[in-house]
């Protein structure tokens, strides 16, 4: 049976940069489902659809063909026959994915996928419904976060490293926006689920992060 490492949080907690490196260290599966709400958003953008009109966006999931595939170990996302990959990670696609994580259709089409993937190898999944929702039953699960200011100074380095102008204020104000949008909906609000672990990362680097999440499986497995 394969075996699953769930790990949930806000935005900007790290989740995918410490899962990526669990994953590689214990020779598992790195599965973002993020890109996957990514992914559905890129398909409403291209075609116009309207992301505040919920029966446009569930007359869009029909036409919506998402899978998954490895290069290299490096998760790629393939929507309708196109790897979209490369056009996930822009603020635009984060917001139009953020507004329309929040509706029925497009969550279940996910969750199903997400699902099949836990089915057939084994798995660290990162998101915000994976501990509550996805893999209830997952062997570990972690709840990660850190303070709002934590994540957006990250991110505003990370922007600042790439040269890329930005407003520290401005990253604060959108990152606790979509924590509110995202513990707050109706279908699988993010939280902690009972049996999570919580790692508050605001004090923590990453390979601080990584030992405490690994002593943690380890702890699991005696
Ligand atoms: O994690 P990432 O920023 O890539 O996720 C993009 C958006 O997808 C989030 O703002 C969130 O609303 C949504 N999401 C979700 N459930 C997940 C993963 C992401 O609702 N499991």
């Amino acid at each position: 049976m394969s075996v699953s490492v769930a790990i949930d949080g806000p935005a900007g907690a790290g989740k995918s940069t410490i899962a990526k490196l669990l994953a590689a260290k214990m020779n598992y599966i790195y599965v973002d489902t993020g890109a996957m709400y990514r992914a559905m958003a890129v398909y409403f953008s291209q075609n116009q659809v309207n992301p505040e009109d919920e029966e446009a966006v569930n007359a869009a999931v029909e036409n919506v063909n998402i899978t998954i595939e490895y290069i290299d170990g490096v998760q790629q996302v393939i929507l309708n026959g196109e790897n979209v990959t490369h056009l996930l990670r822009t603020e635009e696609t984060g917001k139009m994915a953020s507004k329309t994580s929040k509706y029925a259709a497009v969550r279940s089409k996910l969750v199903d996928l997400q699902r099949k993937l836990a089915k057939t190898a084994d798995v660290i999944m990162d998101g915000r419904d994976i501990g509550t929702t996805v893999l209830p039953d997952a062997f570990v699960k972690i709840y990660l976060t850190a303070s709002s200011s934590a994540r957006a100074k990250r991110r505003y380095d990370e922007l600042m490293e790439n040269g890329e102008k930005c407003s520290l204020s401005e990253i604060k104000a959108d990152i606790e926006s979509r924590d509110y949008a995202d513990m707050h909906r109706e279908i699988s609000p993010l939280r902690k689920a009972d049996d999570a672990v919580l790692v508050d990362t605001s004090d923590m680097n990453i390979e601080e992060v990584v030992a405490a999440i690994t002593q943690i499986i380890e702890e699991k497995q005696k």
